[in-house]
This record gives structure tokens, sequence and C-alpha cells, in this order.
């Protein structure tokens, strides 16, 4: 059998969860879906955990204490840990809070799977929304941020790589198979970085 060579470089042949219990998720399903990658919504830990398997996940923005209380039933928040230890997951604003090991501003419960400090909504309440074009090393130079009431990252441990910063602040990270941004890159018709999810599914070592 020949590979065919109208393949698209985009066609990922991936299905990607995305967490959809409250927020943002369904921009994330409209981006992904033009990358070629199929998607489905994750709403209990059997969606995550069953036996049609997906190759990563998205956990949205929102509101993280929000979030957090659907997690804590059926023991889904369990579930959730065990699965991000392993699999490729990207999170987004309050899906990068759920990540994070340390979460300040106030303190809440987490996965514990990226080593960062985040402290939550840190750009206060009058300037809580902006749009931004930043730095970041993915190719392509600046890249457009929309940030809703965004937490801060103030600690990256040694294993985490910082890919777009804000005013001198990680905004972007990755640690091998974890990707983490404080913005909501779903909102922008920019799809690098769900590009680049996408790459890093398929060379998490990379
Ligand atoms: N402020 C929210 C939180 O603390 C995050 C905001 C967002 O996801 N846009 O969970």
């Amino acid at each position: 059998m020949s590979v065919s060579s109208s393949e698209s470089p985009n066609h990922h042949n991936l299905t990607i969860g995305i967490l959809a219990l409250q927020g943002a998720y369904e921009a994330h399903a409209k981006t992904l879906a033009t990358l070629g990658a199929t998607t489905r919504l994750i709403r209990t830990p059997e969606d995550l955990e069953g036996p049609e398997k997906i190759d990563g996940l998205i956990i949205p923005g929102g509101e993280s204490t929000t979030m957090l209380k659907f997690l804590e039933r059926n023991h889904f928040l369990d579930t959730l840990q065990r699965f991000v230890r392993t699999t490729p997951t990207f999170g987004t604003c309050a899906g990068a809070i759920l990540l994070a090991k340390d979460v300040q501003h106030p303190a809440q419960t987490s996965l514990g799977a990226l080593d960062i400090t985040i402290e939550r909504n840190a750009y206060g309440r009058q300037i809580d929304s902006s749009i931004l074009t930043e730095p970041t090393s993915l190719p392509g130079g600046p890249l457009e941020m929309v940030f809703i009431r965004a937490p801060r990252i103030t600690r990256t441990g040694p294993a985490v790589e910082t890919l777009a910063t804000r005013n001198g602040f990680p905004v972007l990270v990755r640690q091998g198979h974890l990707l983490a941004a404080t913005f909501h890159p779903e909102l922008s018709q920019d799809t690098r970085v769900h590009q680049y999810f996408l790459d890093l599914i398929k060379t998490p070592g990379a």
C-alpha cells in the first residue's frame, strides 16, 4: 500500500479529548478540526479511561474552582491525575492552574503534574483581560495572546521549558508531554500552539 501524496502535513490522525465540564471547550474543538485532528468531549472518568483511547487531552480555560467541584465527583480527579502522568495534556488558563504543582492566590487542589507555581487572577480586576502580541520561540514570530482573568506563572522547575513570555513571565511552557498556556490560543486565528501540541504528541520526548 502506498502512502497518499495528497496527505496534508497538518493531518495528524489523532484523537484529542477535550475536558468539557465547564468553560471554553468548543473553540478548542474548532481549532483542532482545522488541523485535521478528531476531537472527543470528555465528561466522565469512563470517557477518559474507557476502551476508546484518546491520544491527548486539552483541559480548557474557565473557572478552575468550578471544574474542581465537578472533578471531585466519581473519583474523576484521581482518574485525571493518573491520566496526565503519562498522556500528552495541554492546559489553557484554568487548565494550566489545574495541571500545576503549586497553586497560589489562593492555594487550591490541583493535579500536581507540571512543575510550576501559578498565581490565580494575577493581573487584577481592572485590567483583567487583554489581547497582546508577545515573543515566542515557536516558529513564525510573535504570537497573539488573549488573556482572560489570567494566572501568572511565578516559578518553573528545571525540567520546564518556556516557549513564550509576557513581561518576562512565562505564559507558554512545556515539560515533556505536558503543555500549558496562561492565555487562550483557541480564541485567536493563529493555530501554532495547537499545532505544537499535536506535534508534541507525535514526539513526546523532543
Ligand atoms: N481565573 C480563572 C481561574 O482562576 C482562570 C481564567 C481562565 O481560564 N480564563 O480558574
